[in-house]
């Protein structure tokens, strides 16, 4: 068998995590993209002390200029894993934002897409009660989610 096929290429955590992930002294960033199991993986796998901070890859304000990076926002992501979001400032007109995370969590909703469609679907589709689909995501993703937060995502 040819060796010329085997990889000669190593693999480094930046290429691998390319635009995705930045990894700072006391912090993981995530650009704004990532896929929420990217910053669950470094829940679990970062020491506790390090922070896994959403950011936005294109920070710039509804008034053309470049947004900076203002402050830290606590989210506690699905009530379980404590994430956080850059709040950004415009030097010009002085508005601040969030990062906004829309594909992952719908604004106002405490619980991300996925569970949140989840939760809808096994009710409308599979026609399980509320009740019975809370406590099986519950126990599939090991949340709290409560039968009254699952009443709710009928409004989103
Ligand atoms: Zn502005």
């Amino acid at each position: 068998m040819s060796r010329n096929n085997a990889p000669t290429f190593k693999f480094r955590s930046e290429l691998v995590f390319n635009d995705i992930v930045t990894f700072c002294e006391n912090a993981v960033l995530l650009k704004d993209f990532a896929p929420k199991e990217i910053a669950i993986l470094f829940y679990h796998i970062g020491p506790s002390d390090i922070k896994i901070i959403y950011e936005m890859s294109n920070p710039v304000c509804e008034c053309g200029s470049k947004l900076h990076k203002h402050d830290l926002i606590n989210w506690n992501m699905d009530k379980k894993y404590p994430i956080f979001k850059y709040r950004y400032i415009c030097p010009k007109c002085k508005k601040t934002i969030i990062t906004p995370l829309e594909p992952i969590v719908k604004k106002g909703c405490n619980y991300t897409e996925d569970i949140r469609v989840m939760t809808m679907n096994l009710y409308s589709k599979e026609h399980i009660s509320y009740a019975n689909a809370t406590k099986f995501l519950n126990e599939a993703y090991n949340l709290n989610l409560s039968r009254q937060s699952t009443y709710n995502f009928n409004d989103k």
